[in-house]
This record gives structure tokens, sequence and C-alpha cells, in this order.
């Protein structure tokens, strides 16, 4: 690529695949033909070792709402920093976060401070399981929540095969993965009464890879409440970001439990789970000692509620509380959805766009069977959730690494996040290299024009 060096890259690549298991820190930071290694961010920008500006769409996996070094929240940071990094002791700023958490979300009547989304997941589905003395989860194809044990098979296509080795298939038993349009069998499934919880990630699959079916939300209230089971809106991604409640407070509709994390923590590690009173308490100690051995929910870890994550989840929800910078990103985000449409409009592509909130999704229709069938870009979307997930690998990382040097970061798969920090200029610079991507794939043959 001309006037994208990655010297530097490469040279950092050679000791990371030394040094590193799988040579990354995550899946989702291999890159072809290296990761990204970066030195710092501001607001919607990065930049890697070699010097290449990037306009910024991953945003820390979606953790970011204000974009990079926001000034509060790195003022707060400091602040806290000065103050000591950790104590293993609850601090003032661990109590302020809660409170701000229990205002600013419907169903957060306590919580409790964990450290990742997927902790989070983890210790709901404990609570969950304690509360109905029941075992099994219901949850749903293609929806992610983390890598522990109990959610890490079921989000990748195909949906019925193992993701990961080193599981010991024994969860299966207790987890059952559910298409999520399927009203009938969640409906008969939920009335055997044997369903301790429904997880459901509310943004729709994978931060809305593929979107909720319609009304789902409203039937899980109803069914879990009638049969009872705990009701868990995974909003690791949608809380403080859809709305200062999340999608509990654009829908009206409350969860039992809400797991929380990324923005939650302002861009430091944290997560948390929330929710009614009635099954919070049971992390509670009454000074019985029976029922502080045996009758409790346990939960431990070093870091819970670090001062630093509490420090700058303040200074972020304390923002955003307004809904101010939400809508600021959500309105940069429709720009971009509308800019890239006209694209894919212009040069004729089977694709379309789509995603809510300050998210972006872009799909093409590379299945020659159902393109034969496409006669005008009305015909393309879809909402079938493995067509939707399941873009051959080798157009989306084509597509992501010609973006990548273009000076566009996405997140997973196609789309990207946005943020408050967003501008018209980003707008302008990643739309002029969606453009120069698109004809390149369609030359390359890995995505088609209608007809
Ligand atoms: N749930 C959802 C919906 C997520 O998007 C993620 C992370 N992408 C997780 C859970 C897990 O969070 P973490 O990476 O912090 O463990």
């Amino acid at each position: 690529m001309p006037n994208f060096p990655l010297d530097k890259s490469r040279a950092f690549q050679v000791r990371a695949n030394q040094a590193l298991g799988g040579g990354v820190g995550h899946d989702l930071r291999y890159a072809d033909p290296v990761p990204l290694y970066i030195t710092h961010g501001r607001g919607s920008r990065k930049w890697d070792v070699d010097g290449n500006e990037y306009v910024d769409f991953l945003m820390g996996n979606a953790a970011l709402l204000l974009g990079h070094a926001d000034p509060a929240v790195v003022a707060a940071i400091e602040q806290a920093v000065g103050d000591g990094t950790h104590f293993g002791n609850d601090h003032p700023r661990h109590i302020d976060w809660a409170e701000l958490v229990c205002r600013l979300v419907p169903s957060a009547e306590r919580v409790r401070f964990v450290n990742s989304g997927t902790e989070a997941t983890l210790l709901a589905l404990r609570l969950a399981r304690a509360f109905t003395s029941r075992q099994k989860v219901m949850r749903f194809a293609g929806h992610f929540h983390g890598w522990h044990d109990d959610v890490v098979h079921g989000f990748e296509m195909p949906f019925d095969r193992p993701v990961t080795l080193g599981v010991s298939g024994n969860e299966k038993r207790e987890m059952v993965t559910l298409p999520d349009s399927d009203d009938q069998a969640i409906q008969s499934e939920l009335a055997s009464g044997e369903y301790a919880a429904v997880i459901v990630e509310v943004t729709g699959a994978s931060w809305g890879r593929a979107p909720l079916p319609e009304g789902l939300l409203e039937l899980l209230r109803e069914e879990t409440r009638e049969h009872g089971s705990v009701l868990i809106f995974d909003e690791v991604i949608a809380g403080f970001r859809f709305s200062p409640g999340g999608v509990q407070q654009l829908s009206g509709i409350t969860p039992d439990l809400t797991c929380l994390a990324k923005i939650l923590a302002g861009g430091m590690p944290g997560g948390a789970v929330a929710g009614a009173a009635d099954i919070m308490r049971l992390f509670d100690k009454t000074g019985d000692a029976e029922h502080d051995r045996y009758g409790r929910v346990v939960h431990f870890g070093t870091f819970n509620a670090s001062p630093l994550s509490a420090a700058a989840g303040i200074a972020t929800l304390e923002q955003l509380a307004d809904g101010l910078p939400i809508k600021q990103a959500n309105e940069q985000a429709a720009t971009m959805r509308a800019e890239i449409e006209v694209l894919l409009q212009k040069h004729d592509v089977a694709g379309f766009v789509y995603g809510e909130a300050s998210l972006f999704h872009v799909y093409f229709e590379t299945d020659p069977r159902r393109r034969s069938d496409i006669g005008s870009a009305a015909d393309v979307p879809t909402d079938e959730p493995s067509r939707l997930k399941g873009m051959p690998s080798a157009l989306v990382n084509r597509y992501q690494q010609l973006l990548r040097h273009a000076g566009v970061d996405l997140m997973s798969g196609t789309g990207g996040a946005l943020g408050s920090c967003h501008t018209a200029e980003d707008i302008q610079q990643a739309t002029t290299a969606f453009d120069s991507v698109i004809l390149t794939l369609l030359e390359e043959g890995l995505i088609h024009q209608i007809g």
C-alpha cells in the first residue's frame, strides 16, 4: 500500500508472536498483514507505531462514547492515581459510582461491580440460578455474552458447532440455545418451569449485526414473569450508549438483572451486575452463621470497583447523563449510515447498511442463489442471522484491511461504533475511504453488483 508504512508494526509483530500466546491479546485483534500497535488516541483519532492515523470506529471495543483521552475522564483518573491505585477496601468513589448507575439504569435497584462484561454475565447467571433454585438457562443463537464456559458457544456461525477447544461440553445440558425468532419454542421451553434465566443481547446478536425480532423483549418479559425465570438483559454494549439508561429505558421493558461493562467504566476495565433488590440481596450477609455460610451468593475479585475504573466511570456517566453526547453520536452515525447507503447505490452493490443508535453494519450479499433473486436495492435486506453473521471471512478480512490502509479502523465484522467525538470531517474522510474500498472489492470479485 502506498503511503502506509508498516515497518515498525512488523517489528512489533515479530516480538509479539514470540512473547504473546496467539501473538495478540484478543481474538479480534488479528489483522492482515499486521495487528495495529497503537501509541495514542485523541477524540475520534488514533495513531499506530508507524505514525499512520486512523478515524476510529472501534472506540475501544465500543467502551468509549466520549472518544479517546476525554479531558474530564483523564483528569479524574489522574486525581485517582494520585490518591492510590488500589486498596482492596471499599472507597468513596465506589459508592458514588453505584449510586450513579442506580440513578441512570431503570432496573438497577442495587449494583455489584466486576471487572469485565464476561464476569458480569457469569455473575448474573449465578445469581439467577441461586434465586430460582433452577439450573437451565436460555440464550439465543448468535448472541455474544463473553468468553466464559457457559456462554462461549452459540454466537458464531455455524451456531450449533463448538466455538473453542477446552470446554467440557457439560454446560450444554443446562445452556439451551434457541433462535431468537422462534416464539413458539421460547414459550414452550419457558412453560416447562425449568429455566433459571433467559439472557438476551438487547442490541440483537453481536452488537446488532443480527437485529432482534420485533416484540422479542416484550415476549421475554411476559413469559419469564409468568414462569418464574429471571430475565437478564446483556446491556454491555447498549448500556449508556443507546440511552443513559440503555435499551431498557428506551423500550420501557425492565429486566430483573442487567449486565453492564464497557462505557460503564469510561475506558478502564470494569463491569457490573445491576438489578432488583430481591435478587441482589442474595449477596447480603445477615449475621446468621447458617445463612452467611450456606444461603448466599459468593463473589470475590481483587480489583472489583477499582478506584481508577470508578473515577473514569463516574466522569463518563456524569457527562452522558443528560443524553446529549449520546444524541450527538447517534446523529453522526445516522449520517454515516446514509452516506454508505448512497455509495452502495452509486455502485449498484448488492448490499445494505443498517444499525441503531451510534452503531453501523454493512451487509454484502455474496450467496449466488440469493443474488439471482435480487432485482433492486429494495430486495437486498435480510434479517436472517445466519446470513448477517455469515459473510465469507475472506471478504470481511479484505474489507477491514483495505479500510485500515485507507485510515479507517472498524469494530468486528463490517461495522463500527461512533462517539460524540466524531465530526463531519471524520465522516467525510471515512466515506471517501469506503468509496475506494467498495470499488476495489468489486474489482476483486469479492462483492457484486445487483443483477
Ligand atoms: N456481552 C456483550 C454484549 C459484549 O459485546 C461483550 C464484549 N464485546 C461481552 C458481553 C463481554 O465483555 P468483555 O469483553 O468486557 O468481557
